[in-house]
C-alpha cells in the first residue's frame, strides 16, 4: 500500500501542532511585563525614600537657623552690657553653649542625612538603568514575539493549503483511520521505518515483519506502538 501521502500529511500535521505549540507559548509570555513593572516600582520606592530623606534634612536645616538666630540674639545680649545681675549672665552664657552645641548636634545629623542621600541617590540611579535595561528588554523580545507570530500565521497558512492538496489525494477511510490514531497516539499516527525500526518507539522489526511492510497490501501497525509504519 503506498502510504507517501499519508506520511507526507502527518508531517504536515506534525509541523502544524508544532506551530500552533509555539503561538500558545508566545501568546502566553507576549504583553507580560511584570518585570518591567516591578523594576519600575523599585525606582518608585527609591524615589519616595529620597524624598523622605530630603524632607528631614530641610527640617534640620531650618532648625539650625532658628538655633543659629537665638544664637546671635543671645550673642548681642551678652555683649550689649544689659544685663548685669551675675545670675542672669550665667544664665545667658549656659544658654548660648546650650545652643552652640545643640547646633552642633544638628550639623552632624545634617552631614550624616547628606551622605545617606549621596548613596540613595546612587542606588536610585542603577535602578533606573536596570528598570531601562528590563524595558528594552521587553520591547525587543515584544516585537521578536510579535514578528515570529507573524511568520508563524504565513506558514501555518501556507502549510494549511498544502494539507488541502495533500488531503484530497488519499482515500477517506485511511484519513479516517489516520485521524482516530492521531488522536489515540499524541499525534503521531504514522511512523517512519529507519534502520528496520519504528522511528516513534524504536522497535526493531523482525524480518518477516519488515517484509510485511514493504510488501503488504494492508497496513502494517508496529507491533509494539500500534503505529502504522511506513518504508520511505
Ligand atoms: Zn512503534
Amino acid at each position: 500500500m503506498n502510504l507517501t501521502n499519508l506520511f507526507e500529511l502527518q508531517n504536515i500535521d506534525t509541523q502544524l501542532d508544532a506551530f500552533q505549540a509555539e503561538l500558545i507559548n508566545i501568546d502566553a509570555r507576549i504583553g507580560k511585563n511584570g518585570a518591567v513593572q516591578n523594576a519600575n516600582q523599585a525606582v518608585l520606592s527609591i524615589q519616595n525614600e529620597i524624598e523622605l530623606i530630603q524632607q528631614g534634612l530641610n527640617l534640620i536645616i531650618e532648625e539650625i537657623e532658628r538655633k543659629n538666630i537665638k544664637l546671635s540674639q543671645s550673642d548681642s545680649m551678652l555683649y550689649s552690657g544689659k544685663v548685669q545681675n551675675p545670675k542672669e549672665l550665667q544664665d545667658l552664657q549656659q544658654e548660648i553653649q546650650y545652643l552652640k552645641n545643640n547646633i552642633s548636634d544638628l550639623e552632624d545629623k545634617q552631614l550624616n542625612q547628606m551622605i545617606k542621600l549621596e548613596e540613595i541617590q546612587k542606588s536610585h540611579n542603577s535602578a533606573k538603568s536596570s528598570y531601562n535595561g528590563i524595558a528594552s528588554q521587553f520591547e525587543t523580545a515584544q516585537s521578536q514575539m510579535a514578528a515570529r507570530k507573524e511568520t508563524l500565521r504565513l506558514d501555518s497558512e501556507r502549510l494549511r493549503r498544502k494539507r488541502d492538496v495533500v488531503l484530497s489525494s488519499i482515500e477517506p477511510e485511511l484519513v479516517a483511520r489516520y485521524e482516530l490514531l492521531r488522536k489515540r497516539k499524541k499525534g503521531l499516527a504514522i511512523a517512519a521505518l529507519e534502520n528496520d525500526a519504528c522511528s516513534a518507539c524504536g522497535t526493531q522489526l523482525t524480518p518477516s515483519e519488515r517484509q510485511e511492510v514493504h510488501q503488504s497490501s494492508k497496513i502494517f501497525l508496529c507491533p509494539t506502538c500500534g503505529r502504522i509504519l511506513h518504508q520511505n
